[in-house]
């Protein structure tokens, strides 16, 4: 693990006292794909996770500036989550008589304002107070945790309710999902941590759901204290115990994400040379953050994964950063008839076998970058 000269101090209550629970090393930006004539090598930039020992948040250490680009394509399976997950609050009673919405979205895309019009609430100019103030996934691109939290619950009405979606840690730890430690990216939340934190701002958890999506992924609805608008319910009670019993708040659990990381880049690479070695063609599908980290920690090159599909028009002629691999079309990819597609996105199954039925046809195989089996 490497030395920090700077004693960190929390994002969220500006304690000073944490640990450092995962060193992904020097790393690529995962969002900005290099063309293909760019030989390299890529600027890399520090990827460390960091536990505050007093409110829990995970966070992310270095704070580098990283490029980033918008991504253009947003799968099927967050647009079926969104419509679900509306469904859920509504049924739950907290969209009646709340007529104004206020959005604070992820920088990624997958805007929920468009459902929400159809339960008959309209957005509110910004800055205005609303009955319902939304975040999906937008909270944790915030480099202050604190400042961005009292910012949306400032909008919340009277009587009014937060709603937070977020990907959980409890999922990241269980899931030994270290890759979803990435720059942009400041905070991985726990219903813990951010009972810390909205607490601080007199605001309670008053519901939680789940969700299947990224192998578990929590909307919680809170409200302020003290307007008692929406009653706590035992989803909450139940939440924060598999938090608990996850451990994400024990320094000790979550470094085992280190482990989980080199394990899983030597299972990759294994695999890959062992299908190279018996003759079969292996591509990718999904040239996401996540594949960026696992292929780089991973060190593998074109020679043992010889391009990877992406359905993003804006990433055709680039390379993913960090190594000579390219980024081809899905057409390609099919065009190729691979023995095996390696999907790092394990969400897309469903979506790309229906897509793609082509790659089954000629007898090859989808295969689960977590599990590495069909
Ligand atoms: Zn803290």
């Amino acid at each position: 693990m490497t030395a920090t000269m700077v004693k960190p101090t929390c994002r969220a209550c500006r304690a000073r006292s944490g640990h450092l629970v995962l060193d992904l090393g020097e790393q690529p930006a995962c969002d900005y794909f290099p063309r293909c004539d760019d030989g390299g090598p890529d600027p890399v930039y520090p990827l460390q996770m960091w536990l505050c020992s007093s409110c829990g948040l995970a966070q992310l250490l270095a704070d580098p500036t990283v490029p980033e680009e918008p991504k253009g394509v947003e799968p099927a399976a967050l647009v079926a989550q969104a419509a679900d997950a509306v469904e859920r609050v509504a049924t739950a009673g907290l969209l009646s008589g709340r007529n104004r919405v206020a959005e604070y979205g992820s920088p990624h895309g997958g805007s929920w304002l468009g459902l929400l019009a159809g339960r008959g609430l309209t957005p509110v100019d910004e800055g205005e107070p609303a009955d319902v103030v939304l975040d999906c996934f937008g909270l944790m691109h915030a480099r202050d945790q604190s400042g961005a939290l009292a910012g949306r619950v400032s909008r919340v009405a009277t009587g009014g309710v937060l709603l937070l979606q977020y990907h959980s840690l409890g999922t990241i730890v269980r899931r030994g999902q270290w890759n979803a430690l990435r720059h942009g990216h400041y905070a991985y939340y726990s219903a813990t941590a951010l009972a810390a934190m909205l607490g601080a701002e007199g605001f309670g958890l008053r519901m939680a759901w789940h969700f299947e999506l990224y192998g578990g992924t929590v909307l919680l609805a809170a409200s302020r204290d003290v307007d008692g608008a929406v009653a706590t319910n035992g989803s909450v009670r139940l939440l924060l115990s598999q938090d608990a019993q996850a451990g994400v708040r024990d320094a000790a659990v979550l470094s085992g994400l280190q482990r989980d990381a080199q394990a899983q880049a030597e299972g990759l690479r294994d695999w890959l040379a062992h299908e190279r070695g018996a003759g079969r063609t292996v591509m990718g599908y999904g040239a996401a953050s996540r594949t960026v980290a696992l292929l780089v920690r991973a060190g593998v090159d074109r020679t043992l994964l010889p391009a990877v599909a992406d359905a993003s028009p804006a990433k055709k002629g680039l390379r993913m950063p960090g190594t000579d691999i390219p980024v081809v079309s899905p057409a390609h990819l099919v065009a190729q008839g691979p023995d095996a597609v390696l999907l790092f996105l394990p969400d897309l199954l469903t979506e790309v076998r229906a897509a793609y039925p082509e790659v089954e046809g000629a007898g090859g195989r989808w295969v689960d970058v977590e599990t590495l089996a069909p």
